[in-house]
């Protein structure tokens, strides 16, 4: 367990996923001064600390704490007592660590220029690695006393109950730690198990050279990845499109060879950490700190594979809007309709408010009153940091982070950050410490759920079929984007790794024939393949950054995908069974494994019918696309 970085919050990862479009219209106020943006609309931060003095304070306090449970080394084996004096001890110490990280975390990221407050926030950093070191006795500490005497001693005390879950799995773990001298000399390669992704890292950014391209109208263009993706969006002739892809893909291409020895040595490495931790494959491997059972991958892998028919209908139907003879995978990103509808802060606010009313009252009220101000940073400023994510201080509650533009893209990233945070309100209010936080595989179920209940919102307030088929189009992108993108980078992930299992070489041929076979699986005759797109395994920093990490927003994308078709069909006492275990499952943060958790709200990721209900949903949108692209024309 290290608590140290929990506060790092894992959902901050996650939605960096959801793309953040650049101001298309003005954000509101006009002003990019912080000083001159409302209050109200700005993070107050009173609710952590008064003032710097405070957080000193608590910065003097952690240190204080830390060294008296540095002083409970030695005692677990006594007893029950001792047991929970650590586990207290650990967690206010925990509580602390929340708010002396979050109070300079934010203030930075709304000024990252500020030195001053990056300073502090390093000193946190510091504060917490040295956390991490006065700490490491005591997991191996309390895993010398044996199970079945622990469980006697959680039994016997009810004080220790809600600590039962993470107590037993530190057992559940125990099976693939090693003796202490296998452990010693697996930490000695710690540092040089991360030689692949620095090399990656350095080849893909510090060494890069992107091209520049001459366009149809003779301006000039350097293809880096942000002008790539600009022009891809906004280009509308498809020769330049094509010429700057080629071009783009082209430069991961002139050095595959290299990616592809980096990806073979990250698969090795997996491989060789499988092995010595006694995991069968390194799949299992990767999913044995969330204890998923390796079928829910490879179910998700085969049901996506053979339900790719509604995504080849989306593109054909795309296809012909766009009135183009061949659709290449460059064209998906070129809008069918454009609309200069806007969607100010406040009308965005009533409106993700209003979409949730079917979670009963009770979630609205709680909603309406993080909304109310001080909580949500919602305009852009000078400085602040881009994107928006949902941050969780225990004890005070989430911060909500924005940068609304008014387009439809920024009022759906509210619904989505709104989840996270109103997932983060329940949990808080309901769990103990030590349980609050929720893992990333049931925190994007949140999230994802209401931004499905604002579509169907937004489609009923309005009857303008070009509004209604670009609010369909945004769904239907976002289930590319995060479902069936994201299971073909995992089956890739699993094919290549399952090679270096078998002892078969990985090589830039293999890999570059994995993905071509994967674009063909997926797309089949819906888009044109262009030869060059079978590298662009080389730009996916995912891959070589956090293997076997991204088949997580499918789960949930699927998860959400069920719970959604249960709250919203069927009788309507079986809805309302259905909406009080959704409830259950935000309430319930961390408190079991992710699947448990899931389970108990009526999903189960290791049926087929799960994954199915996404490709369901996306054939009905689809549907429902192109009804309303019959009434535009
Ligand atoms: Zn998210």
């Amino acid at each position: 367990m290290t608590l140290a970085h929990k506060t790092t919050a894992t959902v901050l990862v996650l939605c960096t996923l959801i793309a953040f479009t650049p101001a298309a219209s003005a954000a509101k106020p006009q002003t990019r001064n912080r000083a001159e943006i409302p209050a109200d609309v700005r993070w107050d931060f009173s609710a952590i600390y008064p003032n710097w003095q405070a957080w000193e304070a608590g910065m003097a306090e952690i240190e204080a704490k830390m060294e008296a449970f540095a002083k409970l080394k030695g005692s677990l084996a006594q007893g029950p007592a001792a047991v929970l004096r650590a586990y207290q001890g650990y967690d206010e110490i925990g509580k602390l660590q929340y708010l002396v990280y979050r109070y300079p975390q934010l203030q930075r990221d709304t000024d990252t220029r500020d030195q001053a407050v990056a300073a502090r926030f390093q000193r946190v950093g510091a504060v917490f690695a040295k956390f991490d070191t006065a700490t490491s006795w005591f997991t191996p500490e309390l895993l010398k006393v044996p199970q079945a005497t622990m469980e006697k001693w959680i039994a016997d005390t009810p004080a220790l109950s809600p600590y039962r879950f993470t107590i037993l799995d530190n057992y559940r773990q125990q099976k693939h730690v090693l003796d202490e001298a296998g452990e010693r000399l697996l930490s000695l390669a710690s540092q040089f198990n991360r030689t692949p992704q620095a090399t990656y890292q350095e080849l893909s950014t510090s060494d890069i050279k992107f091209p520049s391209i001459t366009l149809a109208d003779g301006k000039e263009v350097t293809l880096s990845p942000g002008n790539y993706s600009a022009l891809l969006e906004s280009n509308p002739n498809q020769a330049d499109r094509a010429r700057a892809a080629a071009a783009h893909i082209g430069t991961y291409g002139a050095t595959a060879n290299t990616y592809a020895a980096i990806y073979n040595s990250l698969a090795q490495r997996d491989w060789f950490m499988a092995q010595a931790r006694n995991f069968p494959t390194t799949l299992d491997a990767a999913l044995d700190g969330n204890n998923i059972p390796r079928p829910v991958v490879e179910t998700l892998v085969e049901t996506t594979r053979a339900g790719t028919a509604p995504l080849q209908r989306y593109l054909k139907l795309k296809k012909k809007l766009l009135g183009l003879q061949e659709f290449h995978l460059y064209d998906n990103f070129v809008p069918v309709f454009r609309s200069d509808k806007t969607y100010p802060y406040e009308q965005a606010r009533d409106a993700v408010l209003a979409s949730v009313a079917p979670l009963g009252a009770d979630y609205v009220a709680k909603y309406r009153r993080f909304v109310a101000g001080g909580r949500v940073d919602v305009y852009e400023n000078e400085g602040k940091k881009s994107g928006a994510y949902s941050a969780g201080v225990y004890g005070v509650g989430p911060y909500l982070l924005l940068n609304h533009n008014d387009t439809l893209d920024s009022l759906f990233t509210l619904a989505h950050e709104g989840g996270h945070a109103m997932h983060t309100v329940l949990s808080y209010e309901t769990q103990p410490f030590v349980t609050a936080d929720y893992t990333i595989f049931v925190a994007e179920v949140a999230s994802t759920t209401n931004e499905r209940f604002l579509l169907e919102h937004l489609l009923k307030q309005t009857s303008d079929p070009k509004e209604r088929f670009l609010l369909l189009q945004h769904s239907v992108q976002e289930i590319v984007n995060t479902f069936y993108t994201q299971v073909m980078f995992a089956d890739f992930e699993l094919q290549a790794h399952r090679r270096v299992e078998k002892g078969e070489p990985v090589t830039t041929e293999v890999l570059n024939t994995i993905y071509a076979d994967l674009l063909k699986a997926y797309y089949g005759d819906a888009v044109t393949v262009d030869e060059f797109y079978k590298f662009t395994w080389s730009r996916i920093p995912h891959f070589f950054n956090t293997p076997y990490y991204v088949f997580q927003y499918a789960t949930c994308f699927a998860s959400s995908a069920q719970l959604f078709n249960a709250m919203n069909t069927g009788p309507q006492a079986e809805r309302q069974a259905a909406t009080e275990r959704y409830l259950t499952l935000l309430k319930s943060g961390g408190n079991d494994h992710p699947m448990a958790q899931l389970k108990k709200a009526g999903v189960d990721l290791t049926q087929r019918a799960t994954v199915q209900a996404v490709v369901e949903q996306m054939d009905a949108l689809v549907t429902r696309m192109q009804a309303e692209a019959a009434r535009v024309r």
